[in-house]
């Protein structure tokens, strides 16, 4: 099959979160199933910035955007260690910035233009790369228009007949809301500006017109899938999804383990498998505890977390835990992560009123996070909801048991420590159901009391784990099944048309 990833964050290039694992692990992996992919990515500041290799195509277009006309040029790079290309779209007054999305906690202004252009521009793209493709892989807001403009403006054009298009919803608390004015941007008539397609309580949501018509959906785990069909997780459009649930199917985010493993990670103090975890492990955390000034203690647990600081992660959850047990429990946080302000100030401050207890590093570095994961003992995600979630399945790798709330994709990867689960080998972490701080405490205060007291129960919460396989090929597999199914409908759909004229 031919297939064009179409994302505004791929991994290594530019990344906020786990959106660009998916979209720089994915496409490698269905290249080696046989299939043909390219990539195309906007020409951020980071992307022009790296160390790989990026040049010029000499390859210029034209958008219409609103009632102005913007030039942009296409860059070509390939994915790393693969033969799997990248175009970047170049516009610079639109890409070349600091920041992906927003500066200083604040949107761009421009964001629907931003991405209004670069959905036109991927999709004028296939022509001028003269690319034959059979579907166009989206995902989230940022790239949900090109399911509309295939529908709408390209379903009868040469060379676009028969391109379907999925689009995958990493999170969908992230819409792409603007003003309905931006509707004149997007070129599109209108008529569009309904509550069935395009419209959202009078402001413009490019995710519901993606939602609206795409050939395939597909979310990014299956408890997720499930959610989102009702309230709360819908956030207000689980009324379309629940229209589309045909359409709709759960895949389960897949590790890359060339990158996410301790037996290989260049990072790491030491280097361990799941026969050598004890030393392996208690090596990188005395290297963890000393980079983050924390004493070095070999029977004190560490627990980590590494992730955006929204509201989402459950920070708020965290903080209050964290407060009672500095002076109640022999445990070390490690922390990291970047985003809300308000957060930033807690963390900053609990850490600088408890040293020896809490460490926070609020920067991206992914070479802190692949210490944290090898050097904890546990990783804690106590998330409000969680579509897939990655550092879960590499905690699994790195022998760092999760600690988890049960939603979304935690739900379907981490196996609860319960006498059955044990019992039959099958557990890998812990679990607790209420989002409060009540059942974290008791959550995270059973693992620690088994860290300590049950050395067996902790070995072999360890070794299932490290034991489990969470790479790609699964998961690419679905993929190709969601791909056909998304082709079909696009036929179908052609099919429907030519019996109405
Ligand atoms: P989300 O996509 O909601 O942010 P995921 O768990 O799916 O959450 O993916 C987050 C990804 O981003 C992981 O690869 C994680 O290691 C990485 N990450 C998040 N924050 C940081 C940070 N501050 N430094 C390094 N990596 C980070």
């Amino acid at each position: 099959m031919n297939i064009v990833f179409a994302s505004s964050e791929v991994a290594p290039f530019a990344k906020t979160g786990g959106l660009a694992d998916v979209c720089g692990a994915l496409p490698i992996e269905l290249a080696r199933l046989g299939h043909n992919v390219a990539v195309m990515m906007p020409a951020y500041r980071q992307v022009k910035q790296s160390t790989l290799a990026i040049e010029p195509l000499g390859v210029k277009f034209d958008i219409p955007i609103g009632n102005k006309i913007v030039r942009g040029r296409l860059l070509r790079g390939a994915l790393p260690d693969s033969d799997v290309p990248i175009f970047f779209v170049e516009q610079d007054e639109y890409f070349d910035r600091p920041e992906l999305y927003r500066l200083k906690g604040e949107d761009y202004k421009d964001n629907c233009e931003r991405f209004t252009f670069f959905c036109r521009a991927a999709l004028e793209s296939i022509r001028l790369l003269n690319l034959s493709v059979d579907v166009i892989h989206c995902h989230d807001w940022q790239t949900s228009l090109i399911p509309a403009y295939l529908h709408i403006e390209y379903l009868h054009c040469h060379g676009y007949e028969h391109v379907s298009s999925l689009l995958t919803i990493h999170n969908l608390a992230y819409q792409g809301l603007f003003w309905h004015w931006d509707m004149l941007l997007t070129g599109l008539d209108w008529k569009y500006f309904n509550w069935n397609q395009m419209e959202f309580y009078g402001k413009l949501n490019l995710l519901k017109t993606g939602l609206v018509f795409a050939d395939g959906l597909t979310t990014v785990s299956q408890r997720y899938a499930q959610e989102i069909q009702s309230d709360p997780l819908g956030c207000g459009l689980e009324g379309v999804l629940q229209q589309r649930r045909d359409a709709l199917s759960g895949i389960v985010n897949g590790v890359d383990y060339g990158v996410w493993n301790p037996a290989t990670d260049v990072h790491l103090a030491a280097r361990y498998d799941v026969s050598s975890w004890r030393a392996g492990k208690a090596a990188c955390k005395a290297a963890l505890q000393q980079e983050l000034g924390l004493p070095v203690l070999p029977q004190t647990p560490v627990v980590a977390l590494v992730g955006r600081l929204a509201d989402q992660k459950g920070w708020d959850l965290v903080a209050e835990v964290m407060r009672r047990w500095v002076n109640e429990m022999d445990v070390q946080w490690a922390i990291l992560g970047t985003g809300e302000p308000i957060y930033h100030d807690i963390l900053g401050e609990l850490s600088q009123h408890h040293p020896d207890k809490i460490a926070s590093r609020l920067e991206f570095s992914d070479l802190l996070a692949h210490q944290f994961e090898a050097g904890a003992d546990m990783f804690l995600m106590p998330s409000r909801y969680e579509p897939c979630g990655l550092n879960q399945l590499y905690s699994l790798k790195y022998g760092t048991v999760p600690v988890v709330r049960a939603t979304g994709g935690l739900v379907d990867t981490v196996v609860a420590a319960t006498p059955a689960n044990l019992s039959d080998k099958t557990a890998t972490g812990f679990v607790f159901e209420d989002y409060s701080a009540v059942a974290l405490d008791r959550a995270l205060r059973e693992a620690a009391l088994t860290y300590w007291q049950k050395p067996a129960v902790w070995q072999q919460l360890v070794e299932t784990g490290m034991r489990q396989d969470w790479s790609w090929a699964a998961s690419a597999r679905q993929y190709e099944q969601a791909y056909s199914a998304a082709k079909q409908r696009r036929q179908e759909l052609r099919e429907r048309l030519k019996n109405q004229r």
